[in-house]
């Protein structure tokens, strides 16, 4: 039986990193692989008292459908919070509470593309949202980047060089998977050329706020003039991803599509989560929280930086990410990161090869790593396991 399956099936395939999980879970393996937060963080104990009384206080409430924009009272939080954090004139009208932030970057692929139309984004960019767009049968055209994000005159140049563009995916703050910040010239030179031309961007902040050093910069939505940049927030990263809760914050006549394929979709987030998460924020404080998640992931941040230092071969560059969650590590280019995995899983410990992240195929002498998810003494062994396989594959 030949069954036809829609086209757009042709170039989706499992997310190699989902498969890769799969291998890493077993308990023996130091896993840098995932971008997971770090469990023990997780308020258990708050959230246990937390769903008992919103059930007790409003259960039927918490059982039922509600809005498609979300529940009222998180819209409403979320709104406070981004106004907090370098944005102003925010309201709960203009967020859309989605199942993660993941769930914004499919409904951006299928508010915004056509079948040929172009999409630009960093090279290397996350790999969930390049397998999102793909559904919709997009072009991708990779701007380079350097240690800074984004090169702006390279940009500009695909700009007025390129048919189609549609939308521009980046991710400014701490990026998935290099770790990367852009800086405030790159942000001001950015909004410059959007303005000109016009074109909407995607705005992926999952990692924003969890900056250990430096500056906070300023959001290209909080530098937007025109309502062309759609920022995509989530509680994945600042609390906790088990309750799938993102939000989508975007002008009007753009947000109001998302509702619509919102409805088309999933009609709405889960009531109940949004009403735990809403209540955790009642009685407990998510900055706090935030901070604790900041204390320990910089100390892990450290002890791998630290470690990298000391163990890798001469040859081996890594980045440092002043927040987030990843480390992205460029090894000689006539090394392959996919052909050492097995070698590293051989000896339990994994990362992901940084190949799959080039939107049109690459730099395969790269791979990510992330240090939330292992405790410090973990991330020592596991470096240093690494380290063995690199200097064996240079010859040391
Ligand atoms: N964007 C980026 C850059 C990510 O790294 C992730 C998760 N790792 C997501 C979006 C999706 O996260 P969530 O759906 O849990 O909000």
């Amino acid at each position: 039986m030949a069954i036809k399956f829609a086209k757009r099936m042709d170039g989706l395939k499992g997310s190699e990193i989902r498969e890769l999980l799969k291998l890493t879970e077993r308990p023996e393996v130091i896993s840098f692989a995932g971008g997971m937060p770090a469990p023990e963080l997780f308020p258990v104990e708050e959230m246990k008292k937390i769903s008992v009384a919103v059930l007790e206080e409003g259960g039927r409430q918490a059982l039922q459908y509600t809005t498609t924009e979300g529940f009222a009272p998180l819209r409403e939080k979320i709104a406070e919070r981004m106004n907090t954090k370098n944005m102003t004139n925010i309201t709960k009208d203009d967020i859309l509470v989605t199942s993660g932030s993941q769930q914004g970057l499919d409904f951006a692929g299928k508010v915004f593309l056509d079948e040929g139309d172009v999409v630009l984004c960093e090279s290397p960019s996350y790999l969930g949202a390049l397998n999102a767009f793909k559904a919709y049968c997009p072009k991708f055209v990779d701007v380079p980047t350097d240690d800074e994000g984004m090169i702006m005159e390279e940009l500009e140049k695909i700009i007025q060089t390129t048919d189609r563009i549609k939308m521009i995916y980046v991710i400014p703050d701490f990026q998935n998977p290099t770790g990367r910040t852009w800086p405030m010239e790159r942000r001001k030179k950015f909004m410059e050329i959007i303005n000109k031309y016009e074109i909407p961007v995607i705005e992926d902040n999952p990692y924003g706020e969890l900056r250990f050093e430096g500056e906070s910069l300023p959001s290209l939505k909080s530098l937007d003039e025109k309502g062309l940049v759609i920022f995509l927030g989530t509680f994945s990263k600042i609390f906790c991803p088990g309750y799938r809760l993102g939000w989508t914050c975007a002008a009007p006549e753009i947000l109001s599509k998302f509702v619509f394929v919102k409805q088309g979709s999933d009609l709405q987030a889960s009531t109940i989560s949004q009403m735990e998460v809403s209540k955790f924020m009642d009685v407990y404080n998510l900055d706090e929280h935030v901070e604790k998640i900041k204390s320990v992931y910089v100390k892990r941040r450290d002890v791998m930086l630290k470690t990298m230092e000391e163990e890798f071969p001469e040859g081996v560059k890594f980045t440092h990410p002043e927040g987030g969650l990843f480390t992205w590590v460029e090894i000689p280019s006539h090394l392959n990161a996919k052909e050492l995995m097995p070698k590293c899983i051989e000896k339990n410990v994994a990362y992901v090869a940084g190949g799959a992240f080039f939107p049109n195929g690459g730099r395969e002498n790269t791979f990510r790593l992330n240090y939330s998810n292992m405790p410090e003494e973990k991330i020592v062994e596991g470096i240093k396991k690494i380290a063995e396989v690199l200097k064996e594959a240079i010859g040391e």
